[in-house]
């Protein structure tokens, strides 16, 4: 394999790749697949397959990677998740080039195979209704009963698999199953349904062409095996359905017989990865849209302002392997951390601001003052600060008291650096009359722009915004969707949804952001100094009003209440 930097680390599915092709395995080529179904938006699990299959294509000399809609269940399926789901691989900067397929590309040949097999006598049309073929097929103690239509002629089976094809039956009065084993200790192989009928469907892809539609376990391997791919990596639900891939590939005439590995799923604590229970999120209005920034769909995280490189980045950290594992948010979280600490620009915000009229700086002064854009990187440039005589701090900047020594901010007749500007000192409090404080006057020391003060430490640097030239902004606290590790997992609640953290969502619509965002471009992230990162919402934003969403806190909150259980 080739030793680019931006190669994934190994892992065990590479080094069967490495040893099948020392054996010349395949024919030395490497060739993965990535196949959604689209019935719901990509996922953060997703992600896990995608930078496998794709990462695997990128990192092997000729290797290729197909994206493949496995569209075999129409009733579920929209053309609008299509679109998404090629958006969203393509955002997470891989391509499929001209490799776009979809299982219902292959209906016409899947049925000449499904003919193919009658012929051979390995399938035949039941008509056992979905009750009775459960009751025959045994359980995983007792083996199955042969289907009283097991024996029935190649002819009949023919003639009626073409009136299935041709609409003469209603859903559910035949199948089409494989004729296998009924004693197999394995149930997938115990006469696996092949075809059904649905009729009066129109699928997004073909239309009203079919009223049967292939099995999945049935599809995937023709269609891999059609695509000429080598390697067919799945989940590790559908090991006990290998030796049914494995089987419907022998018994057809097709020349190519790719090789199904399974890996673990990705599960990530404190989130549900299943698009059932995403499409429920949405469909409920827990959430506002696929979307949301509190989604781990893919979209949900670009809007929140996840990049794909820090994706990228935990999926090469999480690895692949065998073991089923639930991951901890905070390995994803600190992939976004450490992207945006070197490359996100620093700017001032103020979330929850608190008026400080600075009385000896002059009315109507506008001072521009310097501020480097990075504090370690100075190819990131710098902008202009504007300096005024009233400006906003935050509330939780200010106490009358310090309530202990670690509080470095201001307090009632206390020094204070602004950030990137001068010393202050509080000199009075103004309260309105229920006594919240609704102002500070306070005095600036000239003499401290870039220079310390003279004869005394000033510790304390609290970032500000001018109130006359900075931005009125929301901005939204994101905090995590569910306040329990396993949602999905806890037997002790009805559903995940009692797990939803009432405060994941926390709008700050007084927020005061420094004039340089004005020019923020859609999408584009910041540190908001002391805050946290945020990137500008793609949606919400309109010319007057800019919306921020906080990414991601500067530290790891979770960790320590993790800690204390
Ligand atoms: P869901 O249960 O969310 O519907 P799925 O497996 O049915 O997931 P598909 O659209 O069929 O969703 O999945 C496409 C590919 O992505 C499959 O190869 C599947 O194995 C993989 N995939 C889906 N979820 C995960 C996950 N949590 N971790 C790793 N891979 C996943
Ligand atoms: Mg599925």
């Amino acid at each position: 394999m080739s030793n680019n930097e931006s190669a994934s680390p190994t892992n065990f599915i590479r080094q069967i790749i490495d040893a099948d092709l020392q054996n010349g395995k395949h024919g030395g080529r490497v060739h993965t697949r990535f196949p959604p179904e689209p019935n719901g938006y990509l996922h953060i699990g997703h992600a896990k397959s995608i930078c496998l299959n794709f990462g695997i294509a990128r990192d092997y000399a000729g290797g290729l990677c197909n994206l493949r809609f496995d569209d075999t269940n129409p009733q579920k399926e929209r053309q609008d998740y299509i679109n998404a789901i090629q958006e969203d691989v393509r955002w997470l900067g891989f391509d499929w080039e001209d490799r776009l397929y979809y299982a219902s590309d292959y209906f016409q040949q899947l049925y000449l195979f499904a003919v193919e097999l009658i012929k051979n006598g390995k399938a035949y049309v039941c008509d056992l209704n979905a009750e009775e073929t459960r009751a025959y097929r045994g359980t995983l103690t007792e083996p199955g009963k042969p289907s009283p239509y097991r024996d029935r002629s190649v002819e009949e089976n023919l003639k009626l698999f073409e009136q299935m094809k041709n609409g003469e039956f209603d859903d559910g009065a035949r199948v089409l199953r494989a004729k296998i084993d009924m004693a197999s200790p394995n149930m997938n192989m115990r006469d696996p349904t092949l075809y059904r009928i649905r009729q009066g469907l129109i699928h997004h892809q073909t239309g009203e062409a079919w009223c049967i539609y292939p099995m999945y376990d049935y599809t995937h391997p023709i269609s891999d095996a059609l695509e000429g791919i080598t390697h067919s990596l799945c989940t590790l639900e559908f090991e006990d359905h290998r030796p049914l891939y494995d089987w419907v590939l022998d018994n057809i005439t097709i020349d190519c017989h790719p090789q199904q590995i399974e890996f673990s799923r990705l599960n990530l604590q404190y989130t549900v990865v299943s698009k059932r229970k995403l499409t429920q999120l949405v469909d409920e209005g827990h959430v506002t849209s696929w979307d949301d920034p509190r989604m781990p769909t893919i979209a949900g995280l670009r809007r929140r302002g996840y990049t794909p490189a820090a994706i990228r980045t935990f999926c090469d950290r999480i690895g692949v392997t065998k073991a089923d594992n639930s991951v901890e948010m905070g390995i994803l979280e600190a992939c976004i951390r450490e992207d945006l600490d070197s490359h996100a620009p620093r700017a001032m915000a103020v979330l929850n601001p608190l008026k400080v009229v600075i009385e000896n700086y002059p009315e109507g002064q506008v001072e521009e003052l310097d501020a480097a854009n990075h504090p370690k990187d100075e190819g990131m440039g710098s902008r202009k600060l504007r300096f005024t005589r009233e400006v906003y701090i935050d509330r939780a900047d200010f106490m009358e008291q310090a309530p202990n020594k670690k509080f470095k901010r201001l307090v009632s007749g206390g020094e204070v650096r602004l950030r990137n500007a001068y010393v202050i000192k509080c000199e009075e409090v103004i309260k309105d009359d229920s006594g919240e404080i609704i102002e500070l006057r306070c005095s600036y020391d000239p003499a401290t722009l870039g220079a310390n003060p003279e004869g005394r430490k000033v510790k304390g640097v609290i970032h500000w915004v001018s109130a006359s030239e900075g931005v009125k902004a929301e901005v939204r606290l994101y905090d995590r969707l569910f306040n329990h590790y396993n949602p999905d997992g806890d037997k002790s609640v009805e559903s995940f949804l009692a797990h939803i953290n009432p405060e994941s969502l926390v709008a700050l619509t007084d927020a005061v952001v420094e004039p340089s965002l004005l020019d923020a471009q859609e999408g584009e992230r910041f540190q908001f100094e002391r805050e946290g990162y945020f990137c500008l919402d793609s949606v919400d934003t309109t010319a007057e009003r800019p919306v921020f969403n906080r990414i991601v806190t500067l530290r790891d909150s979770w960790a320590k209440i993790e800690k204390k259980g």
